[in-house]
């Protein structure tokens, strides 16, 4: 992250002061202006007052529960959000995601993961403010997404309606974790219980079209118990 981390105002929400003590560290060399809170209640309040530019939130806080911070600051903001949970919190996640957080970070994690992280939740909100993206670029695939085609090195790949509609759908959030539910809503015309199992079976048919190896994919990354990420180059 060069020119971008400059001067970008993060806000780190964490009772744990190693992981405070690491995410400054790790923030402060990209330049980044590191303001931090030890509970919910403190998050919240300088949430409002310091206007951060982005909020680095932990789920597992003293006093109010990370959910519920989460929850009370998109009543009044739409800073983007990285979620730090523990890794057998796979619920929260998905709650967190689905309450409008951008991502999440698995604890520990490292500085590249953090960055990156970092990276594609500014991004999710400057697209979401702008125009959508038309086209979306992942190592040697092309989706573009006006004129419904995909390439793989210049070959069109050809999709069924519903590998096309859930593809559409990771390439709009190109980077980001997309939660089963945000699959879900794309309107799979089945009924709700066997919905999962068709997100995975599509998954898997466009793993076949898609990856150099289906059973090592590169691009359709699961996150367990969470949903899917169409990998972007960081
Ligand atoms: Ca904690």
């Amino acid at each position: 992250m060069t020119s971008s981390g400059q001067n970008l105002r993060v806000l780190v929400i964490e009772d744990e002061a190693p992981i405070r003590r690491f995410l400054r560290a790790s923030l402060e060399t990209q330049d980044m202006q590191i303001t931090e809170a030890e509970t919910g209640r403190e998050g919240l309040s300088l949430s409002a007052a310091a206007v951060p530019d982005l909020i680095l939130l932990d789920l597992g806080l003293p006093d109010i529960d990370g959910l519920e911070v989460l929850k009370r600051l998109r009543e009044f903001s739409s800073v983007p959000v990285v979620v730090l949970s523990a890794r057998e919190k796979e619920r929260d996640k998905v709650t967190a995601l689905d309450s409008g957080a951008d991502d999440y970070l698995t604890k520990p994690f490292s500085v590249g993961e953090l960055l990156a992280r970092i990276r594609v939740a500014l991004r999710h909100r400057a697209r979401a403010a702008g125009a959508p993206a038309s086209r979306v670029e992942v190592g040697n695939l092309v989706i573009d997404l006006d004129a419904r085609r995909v390439s793989k090195s210049g070959a069109e790949i050809r999709l069924t309606p519903n590998e096309y509609r859930l593809l559409a759908c990771l390439a709009r959030h190109a980077g980001r974790v997309v939660t089963q539910k945000e699959l879900l809503k794309e309107g799979w015309a089945t009924t709700l219980s066997s919905r999962e199992h068709y997100v995975r079976i599509y998954i898997h048919q466009l793993r076949q079209k898609l990856e150099d190896d289906p059973a090592r994919p590169k691009y359709l990354i699961s996150e367990p118990w969470v949903g899917y990420r169409l990998k972007i180059d960081d």
